[in-house]
């Protein structure tokens, strides 16, 4: 099983996916947003670089809260709030049964839900839940179904950059895109492509460690 020891990696291949894109997606950011969207996960991908020598030894749920408070405090706007949170109601559940592909999958979707409830808001309204939603309930059916880690995977991978996709030709309604009405559209939105990119590296580094 994989312990938050793997954490400074996944941050560090987040951190490299993120700066690789960073001018494509504030270039979409500052089409329907304000343009700070890289910048506010930046400095919250610093934030918790700072703490990789803290990861050692502890346990998920401990993990997700110090990541979730980070995140809250560092990231600021609207994916601040929303990460933060998704971290934090990860770590209550996390912290209620041993973290397995099944019991994790439980947990992550139960974070979805509370940044559902969070950004009042759901998939088909331009965000990163219409990456975020799709991805949590592939991971529920595929460690329901008990395919293999590698299929899993790869659905995962798939199934991110379909929901990512499908935000261009969405109309926004809600954060800021959404002031912009039909001009939202023909777009894909910021968060979404982060989310989507974020995904694809702790899946490779998860790929990297279990294969
Ligand atoms: P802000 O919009 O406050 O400037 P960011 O620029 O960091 O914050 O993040 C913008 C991203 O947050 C958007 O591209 C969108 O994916 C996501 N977002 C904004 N509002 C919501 C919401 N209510 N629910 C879900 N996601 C949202
Ligand atoms: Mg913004």
């Amino acid at each position: 099983m994989l312990t938050p020891a793997i954490l400074p990696e996944i941050i560090t291949t987040i951190r490299q996916i993120i700066a690789d894109n960073a001018d494509e997606i504030t270039a979409l950011d500052q089409a329907i947003g304000d343009g700070d969207h890289v910048i506010n996960l930046q400095r919250g991908l610093r934030a918790l670089m700072a703490q990789n020598e803290a990861w050692n030894g502890l346990e998920w749920a401990t993990a997700f809260q110090k990541i979730g408070m980070t995140l809250m405090s560092s990231v600021g706007g609207a994916s601040g709030s929303l990460y933060g949170t998704l971290f934090i109601s990860m770590s209550k559940s996390a912290s209620e049964q041993p973290l397995n592909l099944v019991t994790f999958a439980e947990v992550f979707m139960r974070g979805i839900e509370a940044m559902k409830q969070r950004g009042k808001s759901d998939v088909g309204e331009k965000t990163m839940l219409d990456v975020l939603v799709p991805v949590a309930v592939q991971l529920q059916t595929s460690a329901n179904n008990y395919e293999a880690v590698g299929d899993v995977l790869a659905a995962l991978e798939h199934i991110a950059i379909a929901g990512m996709e499908s935000t261009k030709y969405m109309l926004a309604t809600k954060g800021r895109a959404s002031f912009l009405g039909e001009r939202s559209k023909n777009y894909i939105d910021a968060g979404a492509k982060t989310a989507q990119l974020m995904i694809s590296a702790l899946l490779s580094v998860v790929k990297s460690q279990l294969t």
